[in-house]
């Protein structure tokens, strides 16, 4: 179901569990801002997500109330990712669900890294 991004901060949302180690994940790459880790439910060859250290809902949340320091270290840790994976040369996709309309499920902001393959249609539904 999709989260209502209005909501305040669910400390027991899934990937915060995972933040705290009480749930464990398949990392890929952590730094002081981010943690990233192999999706659940691969959608692709390569399917990483990327998620801020920090407490956010979701891209609103961050975007309205994160700080410079943070935003520029989320961004910075996501390249750090893609080039760690060795996608920039093929090339990736990057995504973020917010909300209702956009299908969010996890109330804790993460972005979507997509590699491995090439994708062509840019929305499948
Ligand atoms: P959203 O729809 O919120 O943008 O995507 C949430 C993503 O989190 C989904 O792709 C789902 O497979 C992934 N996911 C959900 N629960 C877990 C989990 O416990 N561990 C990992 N690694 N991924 C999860």
């Amino acid at each position: 179901m999709p989260i209502d991004p209005k909501l305040p901060y669910d400390d027991d949302n899934i990937f915060a569990k995972i933040l705290r180690g009480e749930l464990p994940c398949n990392k890929v790459y952590e730094d002081e801002h981010v943690l990233a880790f192999h999706d659940i439910r691969p959608q692709a060859p390569v399917h990483v997500l990327v998620i801020p250290k920090d407490r956010f809902v979701s891209w609103d949340d961050f975007t309205a109330k994160g700080s410079d320091a943070q935003i520029a270290g989320f961004m910075r840790g996501v390249g750090e990712v893609t080039r760690l994976l060795q996608l920039d040369t093929p090339g990736y996709r990057l995504m973020v669900n917010m909300g209702e309309h956009g299908h969010q499920e996890v109330p804790h902001l993460h972005v979507h890294i997509f590699g491995g393959r090439r994708f062509y249609q840019m929305i499948s539904d």
